[in-house]
């Protein structure tokens, strides 16, 4: 003869553990803001930075993009408008597939910023700049569907890691 299925004790205990842990879950209290994430080591000071483009429109739209990452920040502007410094520093050129025509400033501050897309170059390669200085004039070269400067901030040198420029640039009212 078959025995009825019956609770038995420890399934009885486990239904009130869950309930209770359910119960607690719902009655904690809601987890804290999380904090403002702070500025990475060597990133700018928005206080000494010049807006490279003014006038453009753009999003904070660094990070991932499709199977890549997208390490810079795209600021839309028109044909022709006027690149500059956003530091004193040193600034070189350079022809590249994916960039165009794209250039490196050296900075002072020891980071490096990376404009791409340049329509042209405004002065010789390896020069000293002021910030604010022209470096460049806004186009579409390299891989761009539409006139606009791609911006890095790349922390430490060239090869540094990047970091997402968009506080930087609203704070520097840009
Ligand atoms: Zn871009």
């Amino acid at each position: 003869m078959r025995r009825l299925h019956r609770p038995t004790r420890a399934r009885v205990l486990l239904a009130l553990t869950i309930a209770a842990v359910s119960f607690a879950a719902a009655c904690d209290p809601p987890p804290p803001e999380p904090a403002p994430a702070s500025p990475p080591a060597g990133a700018p000071d928005p206080a000494t930075f010049a807006c490279p483009v003014v006038g453009a429109t753009y999003t904070d739209n660094y990070g991932p993009r499709g199977s890549g990452f997208h390490a810079g920040l795209d600021m839309f502007q028109t044909f022709g408008s006027d690149e500059v410094a956003v530091g004193p520093g040193r600034v070189t050129y350079a022809v590249e597939d994916a960039g165009g025509n794209a250039a490196y400033l050296w900075a002072d501050d020891g980071n490096v910023y990376y404009y791409a897309h340049m329509w042209f170059f405004i002065g010789d390669s390896n020069r000293r700049v002021t910030k604010g200085e022209t470096i460049g004039i806004l186009g579409a070269s390299g891989n761009a569907t539409a006139p606009h400067l791609h911006f890095e901030i790349r922390l430490g040198g060239a090869n540094g890691p990047t970091m997402d420029p968009y506080s930087t640039l609203v704070a520097a009212g840009c």
